[in-house]
């Protein structure tokens, strides 16, 4: 595994499954998006951009980089230690668990994999029991890719994961809600795991007046209404003025009908909500505030038109709860100062938002709140940059991954310090009796 000059040699079995898991993604006989298209939530397009060409960059980011994470890491030595070496040793935890949500149920499961793979580590992963073509196709095909004695994938839902959870793993990665977040938690604790809790809640976005409506009505809508609105990231609500309501509401509308069509339910760009559960829970939302735009909603398709929401009061459900899916409320407040307020008197969100032509008050909201990630004029694209973590704070969660920080997260940073056996006579410094030192005291 060491080698001093020339760098670590890389573990074979790392790369072979690294080789194995970019062969998964890019499957010959069926395209792996089709299957992950066919859980009937996404867009094609939207399903191989989040689901499939994330995954292979990681893949491929992993395999060029993985000798330099690798490489032990040495520090320098104080008066004490000069003679001896200092460096910090990469090493795999050991077993890991990964569990994974439904929404992207591919990108979710191997993103966190590929990390836990470079980083030399045996998995266990636990998809999402509702997305059932991903859960199949982790279940039958990724057995056929990866080394069977250190990779396993176990289904099931909740019962089944609090079954595992009782297992003592070297380290737990979560993805899913802050309720269950805790429930994973307290497993850990029981064995004192290590854990990553990547979690959810409501995303504020804030829209200054001095703005372009349009501008911010187009990037709104597309990272609010993509994949149907089932993104961790995406911004929950908007709080504005009242002026700016009044100018974004024809804007949004603009912007779903070129995005969408006049008939959002015949576009094949518009995904559809996960399961019954949510559809019901969803249609109860519409009930909030009052409908702008959209409202309308379809059973036999689990299909909620893009809706967006004005006079909602903060104390409404929607304005409770984390929404995931295709609603949008307004929120009106009169100052910055007010949003900023209104941010901070609620959980640390995952992510957080604003839009202004004046940098001052992007740079003022970013100061002074806090938050998973911050995006200033746009959504979620900083997903793409594999040199920016993603993870949660507070309530949003803990840890970080992708590129190097996943190589990170799973991996134990050993200190070391390897001294020489021979000049013991420098030694006699530290040894008592320690002389005048005590005596002086
Ligand atoms: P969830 O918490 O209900 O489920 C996540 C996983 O936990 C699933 O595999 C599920 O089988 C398991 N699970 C559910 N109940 C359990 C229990 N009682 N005991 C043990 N395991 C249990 O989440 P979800 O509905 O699948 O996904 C939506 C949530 O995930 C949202 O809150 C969203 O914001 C969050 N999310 C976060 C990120 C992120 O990167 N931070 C990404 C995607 C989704």
């Amino acid at each position: 595994m060491q080698e001093e000059i020339f760098g670590p040699i890389l573990p074979l079995v790392t790369v072979r499954n690294l080789d194995e898991a970019i062969e998964f993604i890019n499957r010959r006989e069926k395209p792996l998006a089709l299957y992950a298209y066919s859980n009937n939530v996404e867009s094609a397009f939207e399903s191989d951009m989040s689901e499939i060409i994330l995954c292979q960059n990681e893949v491929d980011l992993a395999l060029k980089n993985l000798q330099t994470w690798m490489k032990d890491e040495s520090v320098s030595t104080n008066f004490l230690t000069k003679f001896s070496s200092a460096f910090i040793r990469k090493e795999p935890f050991g077993l890991v668990l990964i569990i994974a949500p439904w929404n992207y149920p591919l990108n979710l499961m191997i993103m966190p994999l590929v990390g836990a793979i470079a980083a030399g580590n045996c998995v266990v992963l636990k998809p999402s029991e509702m997305s059932k073509n991903t859960e199949k196709v982790l279940a039958e095909l990724l057995p056929q890719y990866l080394d069977q004695s250190c990779f396993a994938v176990v289904l099931g839902g909740p019962e089944e994961t609090g079954q595992l959870l009782k297992h003592k793993f070297d380290y737990i990665f979560f993805t899913g809600s802050p309720r269950v977040g805790k429930i994973v938690m307290a497993a850990a604790a029981k064995h004192l795991t290590p854990i990553t809790l990547e979690l959810g809640g409501k995303n504020p976005c804030y829209v200054d007046d001095n703005c372009d409506p349009q501008t911010v009505a187009n990037r709104v809508a597309w990272f609010r209404y993509f994949n149907a609105g089932q993104t961790c990231v995406a911004p929950d609500y908007v709080l504005c003025s009242q002026e700016m309501q009044e100018r974004l509401v024809p804007a949004l509308q603009n912007a779903i009908t070129r995005f969408y069509g006049d008939n959002p339910q015949t576009s094949p760009n518009l995904g559809r909500i996960i399961n019954q559960k949510h559809f019901e829970r969803l249609q109860g939302l519409l009930g909030c505030g009052r409908v702008a735009i959209g409202g309308q909603s379809d059973e036999g398709e689990r299909y909620i038109a893009p809706t967006v929401l004005v006079d909602v009061q903060e104390t409404e459900p929607v304005m409770q709860e984390e929404i995931f899916g295709p609603i949008l409320p307004l929120v009106t407040v009169r100052s910055l100062d007010e949003a900023v307020n209104f941010i901070n008197q609620r959980e640390k969100p995952l992510a957080l938002y604003a839009f202004s032509n004046n940098g001052q008050v992007v740079t003022q909201m970013l100061e002074c709140t806090s938050s998973g990630s911050f995006g200033g004029n746009d959504g979620f694209l900083y997903l793409t940059l594999p040199a920016l973590p993603l993870g949660g704070v507070g309530n949003s969660g803990m840890g970080r991954y992708h590129g190097k920080f996943s190589f990170d997260t799973f991996s134990h940073q050993r200190a070391c310090l390897l001294s020489s056996p021979g000049m013991e006579k420098l030694n006699d410094l530290r040894y008592p009796p320690y002389g005048t030192w005590d005596q002086q005291l």
